[in-house]
């Protein structure tokens, strides 16, 4: 086909990693049905937004992103967590002249929509093509040396301040041997790291009852133990995200402890007062989180653990936030992100009593700040002097950038190499390090 006739589209991919995938998902379809994508809006025949439907800053930026998308080129599709809210009436009411609004993982009604609105050109060669094997790997967003995996959509816990279980329902996983043939196809096309999401990453298979499935030609269940052990075995490095502290997760860490894994787990606790943790409705609350967090450093003495907290939530007193700052203080978490409570309209935490004023938020989440920046220093000043092997990102003119097996992209720090111009994003290195500060690690050869 000649690319100057393909038709063209413009796509716009917000949200979190979960959204990034189903981005990935449907620019793969796209491709296969001889799209062209291209960069800018006056050059697309039709525009797709997939937008963010989290907290009401995520709303009003994918409100503002449909809107430009129709300033700039008028023919616009919307998919995605916001178009699922009230049945797409949220978008349709600031924005009545979109063409059609879906919503989160809908590829077959993405997909319809753009047929009804820029028919595919009809193409003997590409139209001969078969169809895309489900597990190939597709278009990737992220850059070619790492992949998020999603493991499983939708979650079975209802988190007061949290819709996802209304706009992506409860939890439907992804038989293990379907998500490990992604995994093999992901390695086999160079990715070094993969990033295992999803929003209950520790609940996976739960759904499908810890199906037996099949991969490499033996029994393998889906379940999450399982799944940690099979992509141990693909020689990457495997990261995982959103794990609450079941007991279960306790069999994982061994897999950390000999390196099949990396000795990396974020759990966002939300809080640690167990009132608050009550009202959130947040899962395994009642587990003992300081027990646990030890007895995984017992088994894995590098493991790095990462969380997200909420301030501010409604009902939160002194005495409930000094707690929260003690557990910090004891749990020593290696990376922390903190976040002032702030309502989503749909959400059932919106009718509790006690909502905290924001500037007492805000002088909340001053605190703990501090209060995090100190643990986090002190953590990174004690790599120093270690010797770790780093996953090299980005090189531009002054050096290398690179991640520790501590640190995920996006959200977590970097290790500076400097002067390592002639590495390439992609290579694994060794090196020790030689410096530290509040974020960031800088590193020299090994
Ligand atoms: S665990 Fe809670 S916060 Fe996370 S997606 Fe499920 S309901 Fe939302």
């Amino acid at each position: 086909m000649n690319s100057e006739h393909a038709p063209r589209i413009g796509f716009v991919s917000l949200g979190c990693p979960k959204a990034l995938v189903d981005s990935e998902r449907i620019l793969t379809q796209l491709r296969a049905e001889g799209y062209a994508t291209v960069g800018d809006y006056a050059n697309a025949d039709l525009v797709v937004v997939n937008t963010c439907g989290f907290i009401d800053e995520a709303v009003e930026e994918s409100l503002d992103a449909i809107g430009e998308a129709l300033n700039e080129n008028g023919k616009v599709i919307v998919t995605g967590c916001l178009g699922g809210r009230d049945d797409g009436q949220l978008v349709r009411a600031r924005h009545p002249n979109v063409l059609a609004v879906t919503g989160p993982h809908a590829y077959a009604e993405v997909m319809h929509a753009v047929h009804q609105h820029l028919p595919p050109a009809h193409d003997p060669f590409v139209d001969l093509i078969p169809p895309p094997r489900e597990n190939d790997v597709g278009v990737k967003l992220t850059p070619a040396h790492y992949a998020y995996l999603k493991i499983s959509e939708g979650c079975n816990h209802r988190c007061s301040f949290c819709i996802i279980p209304q706009l992506r329902g409860d939890l439907v996983s992804r038989p293990i041997g379907d998500v490990m043939r992604e995994a093999e196809n992901l390695a086999n096309a160079g990715v070094k790291e993969l990033l295992v999401v999803s929003q209950d990453t520790s609940a996976y298979g739960l759904d499908l009852r810890y199906k037996l499935d099949f991969w490499g030609g033996r029994p393998v269940r889906t379940r999450f133990q399982e799944l940690a052990a099979a992509l141990g075995e693909l020689g990457l490095w495997v990261r995982m995200h959103y794990v609450y502290p079941y007991p279960h997760v306790d069999d994982v860490i061994p897999l950390m402890a000999e390196g099949h894994i990396l000795p990396y787990l974020d759990i966002p606790f939300q809080h640690a007062n167990q009132r608050i943790l009550k009202a959130m409705k947040r899962p395994a609350s009642s587990e003992n989180v300081l027990e646990r967090l030890k007895s995984w450093r017992a088994m894995c003495p590098d493991i790095a653990l990462r969380s997200t907290f909420i301030v501010g939530f409604p009902g939160e007193t002194e005495d409930d936030f000094r707690e929260l700052l003690d557990f910090l203080e004891e749990a020593q978490l290696d990376r922390v992100g903190c976040f002032k409570y702030s309502p989503v309209e749909g959400a059932p935490a919106n009718d509790l009593p006690g909502a905290v004023p924001e500037t007492l938020k805000q002088e909340r989440w001053e605190r703990f700040m501090e209060v995090q920046a100190r643990i986090s220093a002190a953590k990174l000043q004690s790599r120093v002097g270690q010797v770790m092997t780093v996953l090299v990102d980005e090189v531009d003119e002054e050096g290398a950038i690179a991640r520790s097996p501590y640190d995920a992209p996006e959200i977590d720090g970097n290790v500076f190499l400097d002067g390592g111009t002639d590495l390439l994003p992609g290579d694994l290195v060794e090196v020790e390090i030689v410096e530290a500060d509040e974020h960031d690690l800088w590193g020299e050869p090994a």
